[in-house]
C-alpha cells in the first residue's frame, strides 16, 4: 500500500513547499511530490499520514564515522591525559579499540547509529578498522566485527555503507604499534576478507552496502595502495582514505614518496569520481585544482576538526575550484550532521574575516550546505538518496515547526533558520525507505541501547 505524508512544508527540489504531499510506494521508494493538496485525489487505498505543524526534508548521509569512538567522547578533553595534539589523542583512542569484545562493539555502535538516528541521519558511511581480536589475531571469522557493526546499523534501522579499512602499517619507518594490533591485515588478506564480506552479506535483500577504505598513505603503502584500488575499481566500488589531515603525515608522506599525499595520489592515476579525500585539510592550491579536475569529492568533519585541532578546510577554495563537499561526524566527538554544515562555513568566517564565505550565488548558502549534509554525502557513498526527488528512496526526517529553535518561519527563510539555528530537540520524526525508525523524537529501542552502552562505559572506563 502506499503511504501519503501530509506536511506542513516539504523540502523537495531545492525549496519548501507549503502543503504539499509526499507519496511513498510499497518498496519504500518515492512515487509522486504534489505541490497542491487535491483532497481525495489518489488517496484511494492509500494510508494517509497527517503531519500538521511539521516540515519533512530528506534525511542526512554521514559520509565518515568510526562508530567506536563514541566512547572517547570527554575522555581526551585534557593536557594531562591526552588532550596536547592528534598523536597523543591516539592513545586513548587506542585504548577504547583494544578494550571491546564483539559484543561491546556491537553495543557502541549502536548507541552510535542511535544518536544518529535521532538527529536525523538516515545513511551511514563506517570506516571500519577493528577486525583482529585484542591479541592480535583474526578471529576464526574475519569478518566478525565488520557484521557486528552492520548488524548494529540494522538494529538501529540506518542504511549502512561499510566502508572496510586497509591498515597495514603504523607508518613509514615506523616499528609496528601495539596499539594498532587489531587493526592490520595484509593487502592479501584484506582483499580476500572484503570479497567475503560482500558475498556473504550481499543478497537479495541487501540493506547493507560496501566501499574500500585503504586508511591513509601512512598506513598502507603505495604498491598495496594500487592493489586495493584496482580491486575496489574490478567491483566498481567507492574508495575514501583519510588524506592530509595533519602536516606531520604529509611531512612523512614527502619524505617516502618526494611527494604531498593529492600530489601523490594524482601522479599515480589513483583520484577519481569514486574516490572521497577524507579532511583534506592540508593542501595547496595545486592540490585543490587537482582534485576538481579528477572528481573527488573531499569529505569534511569540522566538529571532529576542531575537536582535534587539525586545522580548517578551505571548503571556499575548493568549492570554488567545483570540489563536491560531503560531511562526516568521524570521531563522533559530536554526533549533529547541522553542526558540521554549519561549522563548514563558520570554521572560514572566524579564519577570513569575513560572512557568507560559501555564498557563490545562485542557490542559497544554506542550499548549498544541505546539499553537503545530503545530496553529496550519499554521492560519496556511491548510494541514491539525499534529496526526495521521483524515484529515490524515501528517508527523511521531520522538524516541530513550533520547536524554539526554528519557530516562526516561513517557506522562503526556513532552510536558512534549520542550517543554522536548529536544535536535535526540534526533530521528530526520521524514515528509512518510508520505515520510520524515530516516532515523535523516539527511536522504540532507545532505552535499552542506552542501558546496554552505560555497561560498556562503566566496563571499560572502570579503574582508568
Ligand atoms: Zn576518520
Amino acid at each position: 500500500m502506499k503511504t501519503v505524508y501530509r506536511p506542513e512544508m516539504l523540502y523537495v527540489d531545492g525549496r519548501f513547499v507549503a502543503n504539499a504531499e509526499l507519496v511513498v510506494g510499497d518498496g519504500g521508494e518515492v512515487t509522486e511530490t504534489r505541490e497542491v493538496r487535491e483532497l481525495g485525489l489518489g488517496v484511494d487505498g492509500c494510508l494517509v499520514v497527517e503531519m500538521k505543524g511539521k516540515a519533512l526534508l530528506p534525511g542526512f548521509a554521514n559520509a565518515h564515522s568510526h562508530s567506536f569512538q563514541r566512547l572517547i567522547r570527554g575522555k581526551a578533553e585534557s593536557r594531562a591525559v591526552s588532550g596536547r595534539d592528534f598523536w597523543s589523542w591516539r592513545g586513548t583512542m587506542y585504548y577504547a579499540a583494544s578494550s571491546l569484545d564483539p559484543q561491546q562493539v556491537y553495543d557502541v555502535a549502536r548507541m552510535a547509529f542511535l544518536e544518529m538516528a535521532l538527529a536525523g541521519t538516515t545513511t551511514v558511511g563506517e570506516f571500519h578498522y577493528l577486525h583482529n581480536a585484542p591479541d592480535g589475531r583474526p578471529y576464526e571469522d574475519p569478518n566478525l566485527l565488520a557484521k557486528q557493526v552492520i548488524a548494529a546499523a540494522r538494529s538501529v534501522g540506518l542504511r549502512m555503507v561499510l566502508l572496510r579499512t586497509a591498515y597495514l602499517r603504523a607508518g613509514y619507518e615506523l616499528p609496528s604499534d601495539p596499539g594498532q594490533r587489531r587493526f592490520y591485515e595484509t593487502a592479501t588478506d584484506y582483499i580476500a576478507n572484503m570479497e567475503a564480506l560482500v558475498r556473504e552479506c550481499s543478497g537479495n535483500a541487501a540493506d547493507v552496502r560496501f566501499g574500500v577504505a585503504p586508511h591513509s598513505l601512512r598506513a598502507v603503502p603505495l604498491r598495496e595502495l594500487h592493489e586495493i584500488a584496482d580491486w575496489a575499481r574490478a567491483n566498481k566500488l567507492p574508495l575514501h582514505m583519510h588524506v592530509a589531515e595533519q602536516i606531520a603525515e604529509n611531512e612523512a608522506c614527502l619524505r617516502e614518496y618526494g611527494a604531498a599525499p593529492v600530489a601523490l595520489l594524482d601522479r599515480e592515476g589513483l583520484l577519481g569520481r569514486d574516490f572521497t579525500a577524507v579532511h583534506a585539510v592540508h593542501v595547496s592550491d595545486e592540490e585543490i585544482a587537482m582534485l576538481a579536475e579528477t572528481g573527488v569529492t573531499v569529505c569534511s568533519c569540522p566538529t571532529t576538526e576542531r575537536n582535534l585541532g587539525d586545522g580548517i578546510f578551505r571548503a571556499d577554495d575548493a568549492m570554488t575550484a567545483g570540489v563536491r563537499v560531503a560531511l562526516g561526524s568521524d570521531s563522533q566527538a559530536q554526533i549533529d550532521p547541522l553542526e558540521d554544515a554549519r561549522e563548514l562555513e563558520y570554521h572560514l568566517r572566524l579564519a577570513r574575516q569575513k560572512r557568507a564565505v560559501l555564498d557563490a550565488g545562485g542557490e542559497t548558502l544554506a542550499a548549498r550546505l544541505f546539499e553537503c549534509v545530503t545530496v553529496s554525502g550519499s554521492g560519496s557513498l556511491g548510494v541514491a538518496g539525499g534529496d526526495l526527488r521521483v524515484g529515490a528512496p524515501a528517508d527523511f526526517f521531520t522538524v516541530n515547526l513550533q520547536d524554539v529553535s526554528i519557530a516562526g518561519n516561513s517557506a522562503e527563510d526556513l532552510l536558512a533558520i534549520v542550517v543554522f539555528g536548529l536544535n536535535r530537540s526540534a526533530i521528530r520524526d526520521v524514515a528509512v525507505e518510508g520505515r520510520l525508525i524515530v516516532r515523535d523524537g523516539i527511536h522504540a529501542q532507545q532505552d535499552e541501547i542506552v542501558a546496554r552502552y552505560k555497561e560498556v562505559y562503566e566496563s571499560v572506563w572502570r579503574g582508568r
